[in-house]
């Protein structure tokens, strides 16, 4: 049987439990970097009408450094560890206030999980974790996720949303994963500077190529790239979770692509049996007495 991308799209419909990805870049105005708030009016709409559906939502928003600095008066987003962990500390808290009025004017209720990466690679937090977000959507609340940046390090952070949205779609059992961001998804080449890039509408395997294509593809502005991107999708995809990367900058387009519209680039899940999420976090480098020791959180 012939199975094309329309009928992998058809079945999107029937997802059950989505988690959405948004990049800081999707959440502020470009000329100011000012939050913009209609837009995250329309995104707070656009989950409310997916609870409505009967559907478990999980948030994963980036954009507590990018509203501290705001707030706190910065021009430049800071480069130093320690500055940036203030700006998160004051801007996770007025991005959640900001959450929490939108939601409940549409009568929903939302919750804030920071995680680290030892929320991960210690099994009974990784366990705790799991039994909250379980617990949260069993109460049809939606969880609001980031990392914890206030007191990740250099060594233990995640790093970026996009590997963080991918482990919390493992962990939450989830079966579709979208990433929104600046860039409309994968082409195979930049198509700025290609006329010739082809759009890539859907991906069944993940192996080196797709990796090369990802370097020339461009124009993602996030923490992450593409590169990223395409490491959140093999984490999703052998967790058993389709995933899509498509443009954020409407977010109606999560909703098109709920109807089955052929919006954005899709990879498909292929569920490994072996799956750990142990496998696919970056192993602890910690200095001792000079020495880098590499901790592999398998052992
Ligand atoms: N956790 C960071 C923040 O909230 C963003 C990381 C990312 O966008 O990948 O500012």
């Amino acid at each position: 049987m012939l199975i094309t991308n329309k009928h992998y799209r058809q079945n999107l419909k029937n997802k059950k439990r989505i988690v959405i990805k948004v990049g800081s870049s999707s959440l502020v105005h470009p000329e100011t970097g000012e939050t913009d708030l209609l837009k995250l009016e329309q995104l707070v709409r656009v989950l409310c009408d997916l609870r409505n559906q009967g559907k478990d939502v999980v948030l994963v928003s980036s954009g507590a450094i990018g509203v501290g600095r705001k707030a706190l008066g910065l021009n430049e987003r800071p480069k130093e560890l320690a500055q940036k962990q203030a700006c998160a500390s004051v801007g996770q808290g007025m991005l959640m206030m900001i959450y929490q009025k939108l939601f409940n004017e549409y009568s929903h209720v939302a919750s804030q999980i920071l995680m680290t990466k030892h929320t991960i690679v210690r099994e009974k937090s990784l366990h705790n974790a799991r039994n909250t977000f379980n617990e949260l959507l069993k109460m049809g609340v939606i969880p609001i996720v980031n990392e914890n940046d206030t007191v990740s390090t250099d060594e233990i952070e995640i790093g970026d949303n996009d590997t963080l949205s991918a482990v919390v779609a493992a962990i939450t059992s989830a079966d579709l994963l979208i990433l929104l961001s600046d860039i409309d998804g994968l082409y195979t080449d930049d198509p700025s500077q290609n006329k010739d890039a082809l759009f890539i509408e859907c991906v069944t395997d993940i192996d080196d190529s797709l990796y090369e294509i990802a370097k020339g593809a461009g124009s993602d502005y996030g923490t992450g790239g593409m590169k990223t991107k395409i490491d959140a999708a093999r984490i999703a995809n052998d967790a058993g979770c389709d995933m899509i990367i498509a443009n954020g900058k409407d977010f109606h387009v999560i909703d098109d692509i709920m109807k089955g519209q052929e919006k954005g680039t899709l990879f498909l899940a292929h569920k490994s049996e072996k799956f750990n999420i142990l496998d696919y976090i970056e192993p602890e480098k910690i200095i001792n007495g000079g020495e880098e020791e590499i901790h592999d959180y398998r052992c």
